[in-house]
């Protein structure tokens, strides 16, 4: 008997049909002679249409009360799966977060999770019945409701495999895997049988959703087999685990590309010890994310800094911004929000030279300008104008040799 723990996704939960198909799902691994514990998120399109009604109020929400109103989405999963369980002769107990004791830290709408308290999950399993949790969402030590971020219940489902050692966290959702890029803008893209935490944490923080980073930084600390699986098929899916030999002998494995980043630049900054320890404390002490930084060569005393942050955090972004700017003196702040960042990723860079020069040429080759760029070990990602996205996926997809063999004989 093994201990199992099942995320399914928004779209897995779309509609009544697919919570009964669910509710089959958990019953069947139950039937195998298995625990289950089931990890939900809100039903497809719920959390945007929540936040769209906060936006329709302010564009500068209260954080902890945006939090109160997005959390809801996933309640109203829970117990609607638990109901579609028990309507089908199973058992099932539905858990808020709070009911299970996800803790988190106040960082509202990014919280992280700080422990579990799993005694009552337990409970649940021991009493055969199927827990059904609520993803996404916690509450800080003061008992306020928290959210995990975008694609925070991947992050639920993993904590509490990890909580309660689970045999392994399975994450259902609406592709069968972990493809060389996302699927749905790179038909040729392929499905990979398994791929290193590290390759996927890459991938995961330059924007491939399919998992969220925080899950995959869990998955790898905890060491907990995730799968990622499709909820309407039997495929096996994707292994994210350990690397291993035959990882290192590709050069890329995936590619990425993030559509959720804004571009500020400040102009005219005098060039003096400080002034960026300035901005980006300030940025940071409103818990802003910033991603790519680029300083210009300075002239005559005065340099350009530009730097990314999420989409989400742009307004914020901008107040903070603009009255540091002024305080330093700068000369102005420009916003794009049409940026795309696109990334290529693999453990096989680490032993290999030219990578990073083939990719500018790829770009180069289809008239797309580069904006900004950056490297680690395992990964180079370039900034474009986000009309270029697709085109850019796709003409690396091609060079960088991952391509379907199926797709590859069809161009030929
Ligand atoms: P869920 O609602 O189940 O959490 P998400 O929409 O968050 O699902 O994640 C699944 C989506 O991730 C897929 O539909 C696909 O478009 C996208 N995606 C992006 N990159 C990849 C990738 N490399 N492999 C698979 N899916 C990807
Ligand atoms: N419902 C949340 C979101 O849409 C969390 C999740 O689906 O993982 O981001
Ligand atoms: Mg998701």
């Amino acid at each position: 008997m093994a201990l199992i723990v099942q995320k399914y996704g928004g779209t897995s939960v779309g509609d009544i049909e697919r919570i009964k198909n669910v509710a089959r799902r958990c019953i069947a691994t139950q039937r195998q002679g298995h625990q289950v514990v089931v990890v939900v998120s809100a039903m497809a399109g719920e959390t945007n249409r929540l936040l769209k009604l906060v936006s329709q109020i302010t564009s500068r929400p209260d954080e902890r009360e945006q939090d109160v109103v997005v959390a809801t989405g996933e309640q109203v999963s829970i117990g609607l799966l638990a109901l579609a369980i028990q309507a089908n002769r199973g058992r099932a107990t539905s858990f808020l977060g709070d009911q299970c004791r996800i803790v988190t830290d106040s960082t509202f709408s990014k919280a992280r999770i700080r422990s579990i308290d799993a005694g009552r999950i337990f409970q649940a399993l021991k009493k055969r019945r199927i827990a059904v949790i609520a993803g996404f969402q916690g509450t800080d030590e003061e008992g306020n409701v928290t959210t995990l971020g975008r694609g925070g219940s991947d992050t639920t489902a993993v904590a509490i495999a990890a909580a309660m050692k689970a045999d392994a966290c399975e994450i259902y959702t609406d592709v069968d895997g972990v493809y060389t890029t996302d699927p749905s803008v790179c038909p040729a893209a392929r499905k990979l049988e398994k791929i290193s935490y590290e390759e996927m944490l890459e991938l995961a923080s330059l924007g491939a959703k399919v998992l969220q980073i925080r899950s995959v930084e869990l998955a790898m600390k905890y060491k907990v087999p995730l799968w990622v699986k499709s909820s309407f098929s039997d495929d096996p899916g994707t292994l994210v685990c350990e690397e291993d030999q035959s990882m290192e002998d590709v050069l890329v494995s995936g590619i990425a590309y993030d559509k959720n980043e804004a571009k500020i630049a400040l102009r005219g900054v005098p060039d003096v010890p400080g002034v960026a320890a300035q901005l980006f404390g300030a940025l940071d002490g409103k818990a802003i994310v910033v991603d790519l930084i680029v300083q210009n060569v300075s002239k005559d005393g005065k340099t350009d800094l530009t730097f990314t942050v999420g989409k989400a955090d742009l307004v914020k972004a901008r107040d903070v911004v603009k009255k540091v700017a002024k305080s330093i003196k700068a000369r102005g702040v420009e916003t794009d929000d049409q940026i795309a960042k696109v990334s290529i990723v693999g453990v096989g860079m680490r032993n290999h030279s030219g990578v990073a020069a083939k990719m500018f040429q790829v770009l180069a080759g289809e008239g797309i300008n580069i904006q900004m760029i950056s490297t680690s070990e395992i990964k180079v990602s370039c900034v474009i104008e986000a009309k270029y996205t697709e085109l850019a996926v796709r003409a690396l997809h091609t060079a960088f040799g991952l391509d379907r063999q199926d797709a590859v004989a069809a161009a030929s």
